[in-house]
């Protein structure tokens, strides 16, 4: 017999399944990433082709200017590594109480990506370090 998500949720915690606020918007940039860990659980790599785009990321800011205040959860892959991340970021910013950004830190030494240090540190950006295991 299979158990459909929710009843499992409701049989552990009935609390679980009760929606009250949104406070948090988490987003998946995609699978692209510059490190290749065998425990990625969305099998990030410098091969990945899942990169969202320009458009899905306006429409992620119009409903942030929308819902002004949430915290905004960056995530990936390397979310460093979308071409649109800069655009993102600064398209974001404006609307968001808090800008998390989810980043194995390697590739802030990778060649272009000089400003991301600086623009997180003015910015103030949580960076939530996520670390290859051995
Ligand atoms: S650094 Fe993170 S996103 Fe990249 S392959 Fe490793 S676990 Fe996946």
């Amino acid at each position: 017999m299979i158990t459909d998500f929710k009843s499992k949720l409701q049989s552990i915690n009935p609390e679980f399944v009760q929606f009250d606020t949104l406070k948090i918007l988490q987003v998946n940039m995609g699978n692209l990433c510059n490190q290749r860990c065998i425990h990625c659980h969305v099998q990030a790599s410098p091969k990945g082709t899942k990169i969202m785009s320009r458009d899905v990321m306006n429409k992620i800011v119009n409903f942030l200017r929308k819902r002004h205040g949430l915290t905004l959860d960056i995530t990936g892959g390397c979310p460093e590594m979308n071409p649109h991340f800069r655009f993102f970021l600064e398209s974001t910013h404006p609307f968001v109480s808090r800008l998390m950004v989810r980043t194995n830190l390697t590739i802030l030494m990778e060649k272009g990506m000089e400003w991301i240090s600086g623009w997180y540190k003015t910015q103030a950006v949580n960076r939530v370090l996520t670390r290859k295991r051995r």
